[in-house]
C-alpha cells in the first residue's frame, strides 16, 4: 500500500486531507507537528511520500524536510505553503523537496501530484529490486548514471541525487547537446498535465549545479539557453 506522511497543525485541514487520501487508497501517517512526524517515521515502515506544511508550531516544515532528506533520498516530498510565501517554496525546493503546493489547494490536484511522485518512487524501488542482468548505465563524458542504483558518478565519485534530480539528468543524458525548453523538462520529469510552474525546473537545475559542477556559478555541464531552457554538455 502507498504510504504518506501528512504533517499539518490545523486539525480541520489535516483531517480533511487524510480522509481524501484514504479514500484514494493511501495509508496515512498523521502528525500535527514536525516532532511527532519524526517520532512516527522512526516507529513505522518507510513512507513513499511526505506532505509537509511549512508553518508549524516548534520545528517548521523546512527544517523537517531537511531532516528527512538527510537520510532518505528516495521519499517524495511535497511542501505546503500559504499564499505569498514564495521564498519559502524556493527554499524548500533547494533543500530537497520535490514539489510544492500553495494553500488553499484542491484535494484532487494534491492527490494527482502525490500519485505522480509515488510512481517515481515505486519505479526506483522496482529498479533496485531487479535481478542483476546487464548494468543499466548511461555514460556521458566523466559522468555515469546508474539506473539500477539511481546514483550518478562523476569521475567515479558517487553523487547523491533526489528522484527529480535523477530524472532531469536522465533527460539530459538521453538528449545530449540539445537545447531543452523548460516546459519539456517539466513535462518529462513531472509528467504531462502537471499544474506547477516552470520555476521548479530552475530551482532543481540550480541544485544540480551545486552538486555536479566544479564551479556552480560558472557551469560547464548544465548550460543555460537564454529565454529557452537548458542544454547538457558533457
Ligand atoms: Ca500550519
Amino acid at each position: 500500500m502507498k504510504r504518506v506522511l501528512l504533517v499539518e497543525d490545523e486539525d480541520s485541514i489535516r483531517e480533511m486531507v487524510a480522509l481524501n487520501l484514504k479514500m484514494a487508497g493511501w495509508e496515512v501517517l498523521e502528525a500535527p507537528s514536525a516532532e511527532r512526524a519524526l517520532e512516527l517515521m522512526h516507529q513505522s515502515q518507510p513512507c513513499d511520500a511526505a506532505l509537509l506544511d511549512i508553518m508549524l508550531p516548534g520545528m517548521d516544515g523546512l527544517s523537517l524536510c531537511e531532516t528527512i532528506r538527510r537520510d532518505n533520498s528516495a521519499i517524495g516530498i511535497i511542501m505546503v505553503s500559504a499564499k505569498g510565501q514564495e521564498e519559502d517554496k524556493i527554499r524548500g525546493l533547494s533543500i530537497g523537496a520535490d514539489d510544492y503546493i500553495t494553500k488553499p489547494f484542491s484535494v484532487s490536484e494534491l492527490i494527482a501530484r502525490l500519485e505522480a511522485l509515488a510512481r517515481r518512487v515505486r519505479r526506483t524501488a522496482a529498479a533496485e529490486g531487479k535481478a542483476v542482468e546487464e548494468p543499466d548505465q548511461l555514460v556521458s563524458g566523466p559522468f555515469v548514471l546508474d539506473e539500477k542504483s539511481r546514483v550518478l558518478y562523476k569521475s567515479g565519485k558517487p553523487i547523491d541525487l533526489t528522484q527529480v534530480e535523477f530524472q532531469i539528468m536522465e533527460l539530459f543524458f538521453k538528449n545530449p547537446a540539445t537545447a531543452l525548453v523548460r516546459e519539456k523538462i517539466l513535462e518529462g520529469v513531472w509528467g504531462a498535465g502537471y499544474y506547477g510552474d516552470v520555476k521548479i525546473v530552475d530551482v532543481n537545475i540550480r541544485r544540480l549545479r551545486m552538486k555536479i559542477e566544479d564551479e556552480p556559478s560558472n557551469p560547464q555541464h548544465i548550460l543555460t539557453v537564454w529565454g529557452y531552457g537548458y542544454r547538457w554538455n558533457a
